[in-house]
């Protein structure tokens, strides 16, 4: 079985992200979208909320599951028995990040190997940290955020 976890924090899940998952889906058994929780870090949206979207999100993409771990990625993927990590790259500074850390993950995660997916040109540009900072500023994320997000920040705005 290949089985791919693809780790993130998804504050919010973006299109760039599932326009990725939806491109892998052919080339793993399964894949597991999971949001790494790092009690440190103050994210904009609650783990639950996050994790309902991406249930909502994939729900009809029966090889995609959704779940949260703490602490390392390699060891959430030795437990789910996953033996790729995917990741998107978009540009040069994605690259020069994840390259380290797939190297690194590679010797501590028993031969890891992480699959890297180019974003596609229209969603390069998009980041969850630029849709953060556009909700905080109540600008408009409907060409960054699937529907059901535009909904929810209608709703509470
Ligand atoms: P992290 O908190 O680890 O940066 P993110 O939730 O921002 O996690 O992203 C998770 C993964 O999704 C990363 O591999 C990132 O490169 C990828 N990604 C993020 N945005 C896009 C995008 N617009 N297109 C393709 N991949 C993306």
């Amino acid at each position: 079985m290949r089985i791919a976890v693809f780790p993130g924090s998804f504050d919010p899940i973006t299109l760039g992200h599932i326009d990725l998952v939806k491109r892998a889906i052919p080339l793993f058994d399964r894949i597991i979208v999971a949001v790494g929780v790092n009690s440190q870090k103050k994210t904009l949206f609650s783990l639950e909320q996050r994790m309902e979207w991406l249930n909502e999100v994939f729900k009809e993409d029966d090889q995609v599951t959704i779940d949260s771990f703490k602490g390392l990625t390699v060891n959430f993927c030795k437990d789910q028995q996953a033996n790729f990590l995917l990741r998107g790259l978009r540009n040069a500074s994605d690259f020069d990040y994840e390259k380290t850390i797939s190297q690194l993950n590679h010797i501590i995660g028993d031969k890891l190997e992480t699959v890297f997916l180019i974003s596609k040109p229209e969603y390069s540009h998009v980041s969850s940290t630029i849709v953060r900072e556009i909700i905080r500023g109540k600008g408009d994320v409907s060409s960054f955020v699937p529907s059901i997000i535009v909904k929810h920040l209608k709703q509470t705005n």
